[in-house]
């Protein structure tokens, strides 16, 4: 690899980084928290594909069961207590 290619590689890698929202890993330790069981660490990646690509495809949405959906959040925070503290930060 050339050090022009090298650079580019690194450049794509940096603006790939930046545009991620949420900086979760997909450890998914949330969702052992959650009463409710919400598929979380699903919803951070299309959250993060949404704003890297500006869209969202109806089966990738619809792949997911109605009972784990975000509108059944109940609001009771036990999933941050397994997120790394930039992760939450970043939630704010
Ligand atoms: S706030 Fe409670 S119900 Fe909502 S995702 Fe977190 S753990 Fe689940």
């Amino acid at each position: 690899m050339t050090e022009e290619q090298a650079e580019l590689v690194l450049q794509i890698a940096r603006d790939y980084r930046s545009s991620i929202s949420v900086a979760c890993t997909g450890c998914a330790y949330c969702v052992t928290e959650c009463p409710k069981k919400l598929e979380i660490p699903k919803f951070m990646e299309l959250y993060n594909h949404l704003n890297y690509v500006g869209y969202l495809t109806l089966p990738e949405i619809d792949e997911i069961p109605e009972v784990t959906k975000p509108h059944n959040c109940i609001g009771c925070v036990k999933c941050t207590h397994h997120a790394r503290r930039d992760f939450q930060s970043r939630m704010l």
